[in-house]
């Protein structure tokens, strides 16, 4: 059994709603989960699809940024400082560093 981030509760790996995979010193890496009651919670209940990269991703109304992988929901938002959050998106093969806010300005839009 794994442990959501926030609120504790125990599930199957398969069972979570949002993964995060963070790589550690020496090659090694710390996967994090988050049930899907957290994680509107914290990163918000609505989601926009990013179009235009090679990855498929989607924004949040509170700003994270998810990518599907494999039918499982990965955030990949990077948290620099209090009023900094970023995400690298790929185009075309190049991997290029996006901050949240100006995505938001862009997806988080009703069509
Ligand atoms: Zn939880």
């Amino acid at each position: 059994m794994e442990q959501c981030t926030f609120c504790k509760i125990e599930k199957l790996e398969d069972d979570f709603y949002m993964y995060s995979i963070h790589p550690m010193t020496k090659g090694r890496i710390q996967k994090g989960y988050v049930c899907k009651q957290c994680s509107e919670r914290m990163y918000g209940d609505k989601w926009y699809p990013i179009t235009g990269y090679d990855q498929k991703c989607e924004i949040s109304n509170r700003g994270t940024v998810r990518e599907l992988k494999e039918n499982k929901y990965f955030n990949i938002t990077h948290i620099q400082n209090a009023s900094t959050s970023y995400v690298r998106l790929t185009k075309n093969g190049k991997s290029m560093r996006k901050n949240i806010l100006p995505l938001m300005k862009r997806f988080c839009t009703e069509k």
